[in-house]
């Protein structure tokens, strides 16, 4: 195997010494200019020094992912077969817990940069997002049929980042059996959430608010709900399910409310508590204002509003607005759970945002309780960026 030398400018070495596993371009110094995607390397610091193992990206900012920060450990299948089954084994309770809907690899949190596989009952989507897991999906692929061999495994290598690594997109059966348009996992053992996982967003389902759902189920006795960024209603289905009195779901999409409303039957569920609404949240919030609305529980679910740091100004604006207005329709003594997805967004700039829009609102609360990602998207030690989906339960006085 022929060794591709990189090496980093002077000081550059700092976040990889720490077992951060990106490469800036800007970090380097010497690379061959005719490396190829996918092209195995090691990275020197300036002054010689070994620093990883990883593997070239030549059209990524990112231009190198490490995956091995041991001299003596290559970047080859056998690294790639043992982390899968290492991030497998940290699964193992979720699904013994009643969850059929996991994710198994976390990408960048399982010290797999660029590959997320999700186990949904007995199919797996694998989503495969840079050079340095494309080169193993072979050994990917074959690693999952050995691990679960009754089920069937299909990608959805649709994602932008994919477009960014120069990678064509690209989505199918790789094994087994097609799924349906639409399938149900049961979570928690009680609440059965739809999934598409040919068309629907990410691999088909929002697996990383499993907790912060069974939350808002705890919180929504006799509670009127507002759901909103509803996707497939996973949310509204755990408040009904914990007895909620009225439950309003909103989002832009026709295709997730339709699921939304059949997982409703689905869980046996009463239809008559519930509204499916096509709107706008922005535009529905505010028409509920002015209306006097009040909601006991409010959920604020929205899409990454921060894509890059240049869009950061923008975006707070967007989560102040609908802060504002979700906590200008709670009544007393209701709550609001509240979001970011954006790994740019700090939990302290959140909380900041949160506390100007109470402020702006003239709405005395207090953070009751904070969310979190669920424990299946992992998050590595050194990768701070591994944590992204934050959230404030507040309680309104
Ligand atoms: N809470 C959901 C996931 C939400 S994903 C769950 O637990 O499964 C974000 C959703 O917001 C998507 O379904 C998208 O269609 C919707 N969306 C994005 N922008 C919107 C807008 N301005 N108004 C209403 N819905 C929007």
């Amino acid at each position: 195997m022929p060794d591709n030398k990189i090496f980093l400018h002077e000081g550059r070495e700092k976040s990889l010494l720490r077992h951060h596993p990106w490469v800036f371009s800007k970090a380097i110094e010497k690379e061959d200019s005719s490396l190829g995607g996918g092209s195995r390397v090691t990275v020197y610091s300036h002054e010689g020094n070994f620093l990883c193992h990883g593997i070239y990206s030549p059209n990524s900012q990112i231009r190198v992912r490490a995956l091995s920060f041991d001299e003596n450990t290559p970047c080859d299948n056998n690294l790639v077969i043992s982390r899968i089954k290492t991030a497998c084994s940290l699964r193992q309770k979720l699904i013994e817990r009643g969850n059929d809907g996991v994710r198994l690899v976390a990408s960048e949190g399982d010290l797999l940069p660029g590959l997320i596989v999700d186990k949904y009952n007995e199919f797996l989507v694998i989503s495969i997002s840079s050079w340095a897991m494309e080169i193993f999906k072979d050994t990917i692929v074959s690693a999952l049929k050995d691990l679960f061999p009754q089920s069937s495994i299909y990608e959805r290598s649709d994602t932008k980042s994919r477009l960014k690594e120069g990678l064509e997109n690209h989505c199918g059966v790789l094994y087994g059996e097609e799924p349906a348009e639409v399938i149900y996992v049961k979570e928690a053992g009680s609440v059965l959430i739809p999934v598409n996982i040919k068309n629907g967003h990410k691999t088909g389902a929002y697996l990383d608010q499993r907790a912060s759902r069974i939350r808002a189920g705890e919180l929504s006795r006799g509670a009127r709900v507002l759901n909103c960024f509803s996707y497939t209603g996973g949310f509204g289905l755990w408040a009904l399910k914990g007895g909620a009195r009225a439950v309003e779901n909103v989002d832009v999409s026709d295709t997730a409310l339709d699921a939304a409303k059949q997982g409703v039957v689905v869980n046996h569920l009463d239809p008559g508590r519930c509204r499916f609404i096509k709107k706008d949240v922005f535009e529905f919030l505010r028409r509920q204002v002015e209306k006097h609305e009040k909601y006991d529980l409010v959920i604020l679910d929205p899409p990454k509003f921060a894509e890059s740091a240049a869009n950061l100004k923008k975006a707070c604006r967007g989560y102040q607005d609908i802060n504002r207005l979700g906590l200008e329709l709670i009544a007393p003594s209701g709550r609001l759970l509240t979001f970011s997805c954006s790994g740019l967004m700090t939990p302290e700039l959140f909380q900041k945002i949160v506390a100007d829009a109470a402020l702006d609102a003239g709405v005395d609360g207090r953070i009751t309780g904070t969310l979190r990602q669920d424990s299946d998207h992992v998050v590595a030690l050194p990768c701070p960026e591994t944590f992204y989906l934050k959230g404030l339960e507040i309680t309104v006085l």
